[in-house]
């Protein structure tokens, strides 16, 4: 494989960024997971919107043009030949060696990472084995106002600690107050009586990019997503649930707490919209 470092391809063995690099030694970065269907990524301008804002929460610019980054992704695909594909686009405070605080004009360092992916769209498989097995954890979501979930950072400490303390396929965490607030490394959709929630952005939640596009094909097939405020016993109690990140789309939730949860019509045709909105924007050629 080659990797993406500072704008030249190198071989994965041979990628490296320096021990005095911020993002290494203080998670001091913010990144970006795409995926590239039919070799093109998928919410490019989403993505690269949620990097910029990113950087903007931690208080620097990104240093690198939105079209450098774009095509570097687009070369490092190419690279290694891949045309479906997982993407890592990170972008650190850079190398500074000795103090906390940040410098004023730092040279940043940037890696982009891909792998393969099986095909999406309406022929394609899904990366996940089967529906997920969900536990709720003790360990809480950071506070926003103490690191801002909108923020992407290097730093998933506060996930990690979650996974750590569950063995389940995915971990959902609560806010301070006892809130439903997100996976570890996804947002979180349930139906109860008949209708789709989703925990507020207001919590500490990362704005998840499937989770927006979800929404956006569930308003035009006529379902409500309810976006509000909610416990672990609303999850418990739901008729049907999903994940949604950007590798996995959207995951049907089997078990939460070993409770098993129903299949969900309306998750299901999200689904199959998602896959099709997939097929229509990326595999379909312009003229069919
Ligand atoms: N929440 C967290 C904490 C995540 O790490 C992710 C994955 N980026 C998500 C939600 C889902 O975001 P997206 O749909 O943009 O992948």
């Amino acid at each position: 494989m080659l990797y993406c470092v500072n704008g030249e391809l190198v071989p994965a063995s041979e990628a490296t960024v320096s021990v005095q690099d911020r993002g290494f030694k203080y998670g001091d970065a913010v990144f970006e997971t795409l995926r590239a269907y039919d070799g093109q990524p998928f919410e490019w301008d989403r993505h690269v919107a949620r990097l910029h804002r990113s950087c903007e929460l931690l208080g620097f610019e990104p240093g690198y043009s939105d079209e450098f980054l774009h095509s570097k992704t687009l070369e490092t695909l190419a690279a290694n030949d891949l045309s479906e594909a997982y993407i890592r686009l990170s972008v650190t405070r850079g190398i500074h060696s000795g103090k906390l605080s940040p410098p004023s004009d730092p040279e940043q360092t940037l890696v982009i990472i891909v792998s393969e992916l099986p095909r999406g769209g309406t022929e394609g498989h899904p990366v996940w084995d089967g529906p997920a097995s969900v536990e709720i954890v003790d360990t809480a979501r950071v506070a926003d106002d103490a690191i801002p979930a909108a923020a992407k950072t290097h730093n998933y400490l506060n996930g990690i600690l979650a996974r750590c303390e569950s063995g389940a396929d995915e971990t959902v965490m609560t806010d301070a107050n006892g809130r439903l607030s997100e996976g570890a490394t996804s947002n979180l959709i349930f139906s109860r009586d008949g209708r789709l929630h989703t925990p507020t952005l207001d919590g500490p939640v990362l704005p998840g990019i499937t989770r927006a596009v979800v929404k956006e094909l569930a308003a035009q097939l006529g379902i409500e997503i309810e976006v509000g405020s909610y416990t672990p016993a609303d999850l418990r109690a739901a008729d049907g649930a999903c994940l949604t990140n950007t590798t996995w789309e959207i995951r049907p939730i089997e078990k939460v707490d070993g409770t098993h949860l129903g299949n969900c019509e309306q998750i299901e045709a999200l689904r199959t919209a998602f896959d099709e909105y997939v097929e229509s924007t990326h595999y379909d050629s312009p003229d069919s």
